[in-house]
């Protein structure tokens, strides 16, 4: 873009001078696993909500799968309920494809060419891509995490693909590979992601061949995960871009937290502002039913369970997020008086 706005000339540079951080810790190892337990007792017979279907094949999970995993910045995890089943991690895999890319390019350019705005609407809107001039305005929603995954180093789909699947697969810290029948099912149905992607490549802001793209994206949404591995992916996200449990870093400290603002920003779509009000840390949900929760220098918080509500984020996931940012002290808005005396 060239109209660079007042906060992106601001003379600031933390490869020379190191920004100073403060973040606090989870509670004692015992009181956080008794908070999972409860959390998942609690909202265990919560029955709203209905499984998505409009990929054909996610109509068939369980609406009863429920899991909860929270793995801390110091690699413990903490988890109950259906902590193994494997489902396709969907629109969770965005903010991760966007560190990989930020990494690739620089966060500044991957700014400039996706944009890190909230755009107020649903994940597939065709109007956030109409109304706005930059067209692309948050990698969090389709028209942007489509336009992220065609900014992927690669000279070719398979190449693309290679280096998501790999750069994911680090985040969780194990292999991660694609449910082809979750794949092939969405393939068959994508007219509104092509359509999207046509639109960005008519405006000159999608970066590869639209119906490529589209397909890569649609396999990086197939990549089977655990509730375990959302944790590790949200949990390296909490501890500057080192994954706590391989310590091998896989993204840098100032990418990963561009990543958890743009998370803020849309990671919720429309709903966004309210996730922060109620909930108070960047998040990220999926139409299987995952959400990522991520509370900077403590940990990552992944909840899985399939029924959604109207605006396709999971019922008793939203609950369960709530109840733990706020038992568990993640919420990054909250603070007490200080006591002068102390
Ligand atoms: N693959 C899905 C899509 O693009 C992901 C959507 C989601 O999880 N919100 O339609």
């Amino acid at each position: 873009m060239t109209d660079l706005s007042m906060h992106e000339q601001l003379p600031f540079d933390e490869g020379t001078a190191p920004s100073r951080v403060s973040t606090g810790e989870l509670p004692r190892a015992e009181e956080v696993q008794q908070l999972v337990t409860e959390a998942y007792e609690r909202y265990r017979a919560t029955a709203d909500g209905t499984v998505a279907d409009y990929i054909p094949v996610l109509a068939e999970a369980s609406p009863d799968l429920f899991g909860i995993s929270v793995v801390g910045a110091r690699g413990r995890s903490f988890e109950i309920g259906d902590v193994d089943t494997r489902f396709s991690v969907q629109s969770v895999s965005k903010p991760f494809v966007f560190a990989l890319v930020c990494e690739a390019v620089g966060y500044e350019s991957a700014r400039h060419h996706l944009g890190v705005n909230s755009t107020g609407f649903p994940f597939d809107s065709l109007m956030a891509v109409e109304l706005n001039d930059h067209r692309t305005m948050n990698p969090l929603v389709n028209a942007g995490a489509i336009a992220t995954t065609s900014l992927v180093p690669g000279a070719d789909a398979a190449q693309k693909f290679e280096r998501i699947s790999a750069g994911l697969s680090r985040f969780a810290g194990r292999d991660l590979s694609v449910n082809e029948e979750v794949y092939a099912s969405e393939a068959a149905s994508n007219l509104r992601n092509q359509g999207i992607a046509h639109l960005l490549k008519s405006y000159g802001r999608l970066y590869f061949d639209p119906d490529e793209a589209t397909d890569v994206y649609t396999r990086q949404c197939s990549l089977e995960v655990t509730v375990h591995d959302l944790a590790v992916m949200a949990a390296t996200l909490s501890n500057g871009g080192v994954n706590p449990q391989t310590h091998e870093r896989v993204i840098a400290t100032g990418v990963c937290r561009r990543v958890l603002a743009v998370m803020a920003t849309a990671g919720l779509y429309e709903l966004s502002g309210d996730w922060l009000y109620e909930i108070g840390m960047p998040g990220k949900s999926g139409v299987s039913g995952g959400i990522v929760t991520v509370s900077p220098g403590k940990g990552g918080l992944a909840t899985f369970s399939p029924p959604l509500d109207v605006a396709g984020n999971s019922v008793r996931g939203q609950l369960v997020t709530k109840y733990l940012s706020d038992r568990l002290g993640l919420n990054l808005f909250a603070s007490e008086p200080v006591d002068p005396q102390a």
